[in-house]
């Protein structure tokens, strides 16, 4: 059996009350490793570390925190394959998955920031003849950054590298459901001669651990992403203690295919869309809008490439659909088709968990399901499932399709299909979202501003913004005598 540890003052270390935590792998049902189930006493050992740590890391150079960001990127790099094999064990997504996209982003966000500090600067403005003012930006001391278990290492490392290569210092939650490639990245950062104290580890649960960052006095911002409800309780603890907050939270984002659009090119990626990593990514498009002349021929062969989709051993090469995270998700999904046949909807496809064969017998496997004939503003079309399910329904105008777009309370991402110029540039306008692809999807370009609108959360992550939020920002007025 696998333990994990924590990560405290750059040593690995028990948690301090003894007790641990089952971490289960999705696709088999077996618990391969033990969690420490970390509570405030190890908070406020990691928050003592970070604050030990802050004075030396916060005046280090650039070119310092670059170099040793760059060693744990490209510690990350050399254990792709093993790293991919954790996070597939701990989530139940493929492996194939975790190596093209998860790790290898795990290594974008740490090359991306190292670089990003060598080039972070601030502005100077002249009062015509009277002063000269400078933006001064300084780190702002510990941080707290919690991340869920939809891409475990790949958002892990998207809130810690901005705040590491801003000079702060960290102490950081995974999920407890998927905390295994955390603890690898532990070791890495020991190799790696990440100073002592820098980046802290503790793993445990959300309302024990996670609460325990969040009310800690030291800890000076936090930046989260995770479910919406709590996003709302940790602005609820942060407001009253002026914490800084980045909120990453729900979605529940709409794909909107107009009749005019590349057809294959799009069929191709809505399925992705879709269905990518068991549509556990907050950023799956899970209502599915058609143009009333195309919707027929996308229903068929929408259908159609659901069914061919393998749903199977996360270890293997072939398989499009793994495992979903959890007993209790898989079983949350689910009662979401039995809720979308309640208000008279129409399963085409799947939507029923599948017992596999040999060793994944026991797992938590779900049919990827198509369903119609829904309302837009009924509770399947309004709600977050987070799972391998997608609603599909017709349209007339732009106006209509807009409006059930923007009917929910959400406003991550959106997709728009057409080939018509005038309209993407009208649609992306009126949408309520983060983010709006035109004819692609999750294509990120690291550079740009990332977050959502509505209940979606609060805050940019991405590009400079992130080195923003991680610093305090002060105005240097200087008088000039003339
Ligand atoms: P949760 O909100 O349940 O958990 C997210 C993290 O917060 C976990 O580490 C969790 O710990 C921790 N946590 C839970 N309760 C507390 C608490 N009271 N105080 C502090 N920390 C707490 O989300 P999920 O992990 O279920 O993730 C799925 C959600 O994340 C979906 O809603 C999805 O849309 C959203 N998401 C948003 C993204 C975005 O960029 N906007 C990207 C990816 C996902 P533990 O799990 O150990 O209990």
């Amino acid at each position: 059996m696998i333990k994990l540890q924590n990560y405290i003052g750059g040593r690995l270390c028990e948690p301090a009350a003894g007790g641990y935590l089952d971490d289960i792998d999705p696709a088999t049902g077996i618990v391969f490793a033990m969690i420490p189930d970390s509570n405030g006493v190890d908070v406020a050992a990691a928050v003592e570390a970070a604050k030990s740590a802050f004075p030396g890391w916060s005046l280090t150079s650039p070119e310092v925190r670059h170099d040793a960001m760059m060693r744990i990127a490209s510690l990350i790099e050399r254990d792709l394959e093993q790293l991919a094999k954790a996070e597939s064990l701990d989530n139940g997504k493929p492996v194939s998955l975790a190596k093209a996209v998860d790790i290898p982003r795990a290594v974008a966000n740490f090359k991306f920031y190292a670089t990003a500090a060598m080039h972070f600067a601030s502005e100077s403005h002249q009062t015509a003849g009277q002063a000269i003012n400078y933006t001064l930006r300084q780190p702002l001391g510990v941080v707290g950054c919690i991340s869920p278990w939809n891409l475990p290492l790949y958002l892990f490392t998207w809130k810690i590298a901005p705040a590491l290569a801003a000079g702060n210092c960290v102490v950081a939650k995974p999920s407890e459901i998927t905390p295994y490639t955390a603890f690898l990245l532990s070791e890495l950062c020991i190799e790696a001669g990440l100073p002592p104290g820098v980046l802290n580890i503790v793993h445990g649960t959300g309302p024990q651990a996670g609460a325990a960052i969040v009310d800690h006095p030291d800890v000076k911002a936090i930046s989260f992403t995770g479910g919406t409800k709590t996003g709302e309780w940790i602005a609820s603890q942060a407001a009253p203690k002026f914490k800084k907050l980045s909120l990453e939270l729900g979605g529940k984002n709409p794909n909107i295919i107009f009749a005019d659009c590349d057809y294959e090119s799009m069929l191709d990626t809505t399925v992705r869309s879709s269905f990518s990593n068991q549509g556990q990514i907050c950023l799956c498009g899970s209502r599915i809008y058609v143009e009333r002349p195309l919707y027929d021929r996308f229903k068929g062969d929408f259908v159609e490439r659901t069914k061919a989709l393998r749903v199977g051993d996360p270890s293997e090469p072939d398989t499009n659909i793994g495992a979903v995270v959890s007993q209790a998700h898989m079983e949350k999904v689910l009662s979401y088709v039995d809720l979308a046949k309640q208000e008279g909807g129409t399963v085409l496809v799947g939507g029923s968990r599948i017992r596999l064969e040999g060793r994944c017998r026991d797992g938590y496997f779900i049919e990827p399901a198509v369903i119609e004939g829904l309302a837009h503003d009924c509770r399947t079309n309004q709600e977050e499932i987070f799972g391998p399910v997608v609603t599909i329904a017709p349209f007339d105008t732009e106006n209509e399709v807009l409006e059930y777009a923007n009917s929910v309370r959400y406003g991550l991402s959106a997709t728009v299909w057409t080939e018509n110029l005038s309209r993407a540039h009208r649609v992306a306008e009126r949408l309520d979202a983060g983010i709006v692809w035109v004819n692609c999807w999750l294509l990120r370009d690291l550079r740009t501003p990332f977050g959502g609108v509505k209940d979606s959360g609060m805050g940019r992550e991405g590009g400079f913004e992130a080195l923003r939020f991680f610093t305090e920002e002060k105005n240097v007025c200087i008088k000039v005598d003339h």
